[in-house]
């Protein structure tokens, strides 16, 4: 079995560029050279000495006692929630603005929806003094009020999007008219394992980065470089593409994907992509995405903002229909109850997010000789409102 992506951009049945034809000169453009220019040696000594000395890389594994205990087994946790700006989308900003730099592009577009990403395009922005350009619904603009701040200081203009749900995929489809708008000095950064070819691979080999730090901490740490069970969240995938990729091909490393239930997948509230879903185009990817019979995506639902995506990326479609990943949903309940766990025995604050991939570990049946890493891709600050507000009380 062979898990990355062919020369047209497939993963199985799932993949490949379906974009309009005034897109078609960007996205070759950017196919043509994204594999030369990220392979060559003077690529990856800027990347790596960035990913060392402003990112904070490599991050902890960190032996989890006390979890390890409740749980029986040997719990690692992959602290993503150390990195600059709270979580590993940053992996992935450093990556294509480098690459972005290097094809002489001086403009950068992104989309973002929690903000998230945005903040995270902005930071590699000021970095490098280039112009940033977010669009944002202009809903989510006004729930994510903390994230537009931080993006402005940053020196970023958020562009509200005003049409249609006013939420995530207006702001794409911003973005994309932009990039159609502007195709010579503007480069277009996505967030995640999703979009048309070759940002899915691109993205995959940014945050690959979390799986070849842990075979090394593994090896030190256990003698072995593998663990029985990887455990991560999925929203478009990054973080779990990141943790996958070096095991994709390790059938004694179970992939555990953990989407997010929301309120149940039965009360229409949720993101709960590979129950839920269908196969259908998104973001210019072939994919397994949340709609009606029309076709219509359905907005989709979950406490965790990160996790609020109607589609998935199309390696993790792929790895759902294969068999080769483990597909789990975890409620917006579960979530917050692992969080407070989490805080409470191990001093550790996670993201929302990384709080889903930590409940799965109640649905699975572990033994003691059991190793498993969770990767905690965030940290809990950004999520402090909720998790005042939802605090048990006892
Ligand atoms: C954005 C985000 C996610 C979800 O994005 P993926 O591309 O699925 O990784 C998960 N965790 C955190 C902390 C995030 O910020």
């Amino acid at each position: 079995m062979n898990y990355t992506v062919n020369e047209k951009g497939f993963y199985g049945d799932f993949g490949g560029a379906y974009i309009p034809e005034m897109l078609h000169h960007n996205v070759n453009e950017l196919k043509e050279q994204y594999l030369k220019i990220i392979e060559s040696k003077e690529f990856q000594k800027e990347y790596k000495s960035l990913l060392k000395d402003y990112v904070g890389r490599p991050t902890p594994l960190y032996l989890a006692k006390n979890l390890s205990k409740k749980y029986n087994s040997t719990i690692y946790l992959k602290r993503e929630d150390l990195n600059h700006t709270g979580a590993h989308k940053i992996n992935n900003t450093v990556g294509q603005i480098l690459l972005a730099q290097k094809m002489g592009k001086n403009r950068i577009i992104a989309e973002t929806g929690a903000g998230q990403h945005g903040v995270a395009t902005a930071t590699v922005c000021a970095l490098m003094g280039l112009e940033c350009i977010v669009y944002m619904g202009e809903i989510d603009i006004q729930r994510q009020a903390p994230n537009v701040a931080r993006m402005k200081m940053l020196g970023a203009e958020v562009r509200p999007a005003t049409s249609g749900s006013k939420t995530l995929k207006d702001a794409t489809n911003e973005a994309i008219r932009d990039w159609i708008a502007n195709p010579v000095d503007t480069y277009y950064l996505i967030g995640s394992v999703v979009g048309p070819h070759p940002y899915p691979d691109m993205v995959a080999r940014f945050q690959s980065i979390i799986s070849e730090e842990m075979k090394i901490q593994l090896e030190e740490k256990t003698g072995k470089n593998y663990p029985d069970k990887i455990i991560a969240c999925v929203g478009g995938g990054s973080n779990a593409a990141g943790a996958f990729y070096h095991y994709l091909d390790n059938p004694k490393v179970e992939l555990i994907a953990v989407e997010a239930d929301g309120l149940g997948v039965a009360t229409g509230e949720s993101a709960a992509t590979t129950q839920l879903g269908s196969e259908g185009i998104i973001h210019g990817s072939k994919t397994l995405l949340m709609q009606n019979s029309e076709g219509q995506i359905t907005e989709p639902y979950s406490i965790s903002a990160g996790l609020d995506y109607p589609g998935v990326g199309p390696l993790h479609a792929h790895l759902f229909k294969s068999g080769r990943g483990t597909f789990i949903g975890v409620t917006d309940a579960e979530a917050l109850n692992a969080a407070y766990e989490l805080t409470k025995i191990e001093g550790i604050i996670p993201a929302l997010e990384s709080a889903h991939a930590l409940a799965a570990l109640d649905k699975l049946a572990l033994s003691p000789n059991d190793c498993v890493v969770v990767n905690l891709s965030g940290r809990g600050d950004k999520d402090m409102e909720t998790y005042i507000d939802r605090m048990p009380t006892n």
